[in-house]
């Protein structure tokens, strides 16, 4: 008789203020544990320099992304800072079948989409140090023009009221011990008996 049952995978759900450091961490976080799946986003804004289409996200028109929501291909969506942004539904829910732990990197909208949909989703909320560590690292990404920052700076504040929402607050102190604490909710949520 086979002992090894085949358990659906936990689905986690990481967001953040802007400047919180979500995509560092998430990238440290696959380095450390390659076996959980990273959701490939779609989204209507231009690729930075050095990211690749269905790497980093699908590039697509406003047009296309309609056309999806319209098709009810996207488990959430949001328009973050002018361009929409979406998460595909099948590689979410075909992966989490394949019993793969699943991991979405969304914004605030995104997630409280998703929490209606998979209340047993785990919520995990990264925060910088401090509001003046947030200011310095969104302005230090040097990319940014002096409007812009006002209308990230002005929406990360707000963000920050929206940690009740979450399951965790994760401190991004230092990367790798931001990493070690989500590694170490992603073990206890396997061990945990009872959701909810
Ligand atoms: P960026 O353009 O800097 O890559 O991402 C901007 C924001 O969009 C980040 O807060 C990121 O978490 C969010 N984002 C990325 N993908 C998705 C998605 O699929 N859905 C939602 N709702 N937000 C996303």
């Amino acid at each position: 008789m086979s002992s090894q049952v085949q358990r659906p995978g936990l689905l986690f759900v990481l967001s953040g203020p802007s400047g919180a450091g979500k995509g560092t961490v998430c990238k440290a976080l696959l380095q450390r544990e390659r076996e959980m799946k990273l959701s490939v986003s779609v989204t209507t804004r231009a690729p930075r320099e050095g990211e690749r289409e269905g790497v980093n996200y699908f590039f697509r028109s406003v047009e296309q992304f309609k056309a999806m929501i319209e098709a009810d291909e996207l488990l959430e969506w949001a328009k973050v800072y002018e361009n929409y942004y979406g998460t595909p539904k099948t590689f979410v829910a075909e992966q989490l079948a394949a019993g793969y732990d699943v991991f979405l990197e969304i914004d605030i909208q995104g997630a409280l989409q998703v929490k209606r949909r998979f209340p047993d989703g785990v919520f995990l909320f990264l925060i910088p140090p401090s509001a003046a560590e947030l200011q310095s690292r969104i302005l230090g990404r040097g990319t940014e023009t002096d409007d812009s920052f006002r209308l990230r700076f002005g929406a990360a504040r707000e963000e920050l009221q929206m940690m009740r929402e979450y399951n965790y607050v994760i401190v991004n102190d230092q990367v790798d011990r931001a990493v070690s604490r989500i590694l170490s909710i992603m073990e206890a949520e396997h061990c945990r008996v009872k959701r909810n």
